[in-house]
């Protein structure tokens, strides 16, 4: 059984509406991957489940180029609504922006959730005293390599 439940670009606030399972717990919604996660395509999960991926990666208002059918198969719909939410990161920014960003599902291992790692960028040097550092925007290159087709 799935149901829609709609999400919102962290770098846009683009609203985009997903069919999926109800059982998987969301976790978080963020403009990069957390370590250790696995991430889908977003497509129909009443023919492929997203069961066996720990989230879903989106570019912001695209449909995944193998499902350029009709949105209704494609279990992903882009609202054309922007969320007014806070935490935008630029909520000025042309919307869609294309930029990719991640649903991650809570994982669970032995009955525990597992934390994500913490970002190797970010990894914490002993004379850095100055506080948390802001997590500025990933200058990593688009997406990981080889995922494009
Ligand atoms: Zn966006």
């Amino acid at each position: 059984m799935s149901y829609p439940v709609t999400y919102y670009c962290p770098h846009c606030g683009a609203v985009v509406e997903v069919e999926r399972e109800g059982y998987l717990a969301d976790k978080s919604v963020t403009p990069y991957p957390l370590e250790g996660w696995i991430y889908t395509d977003p497509h129909d999960s009443t023919n492929v489940s997203y069961e066996s991926a720990d989230g879903i990666r989106f570019v912001c208002g695209e449909i995944p180029s193998e499902l350029d059918t009709d949105q209704a198969t494609s279990g992903i719909r882009w609202t054309g609504d922007r969320s007014p939410a806070d935490d935008v990161e630029n909520p000025d920014i042309t919307s869609p922006c294309g930029r990719p960003f991640y649903l991650s599902f809570v994982r669970f291992e032995d009955g525990t959730e597992i934390e994500p790692r913490p970002d190797t960028d970010r990894v914490r040097i002993a004379s850095d005293t100055a506080g948390p550092s802001q997590p500025n925007g990933p200058t990593s290159p688009d997406g990981p390599g080889g995922f494009r087709r």
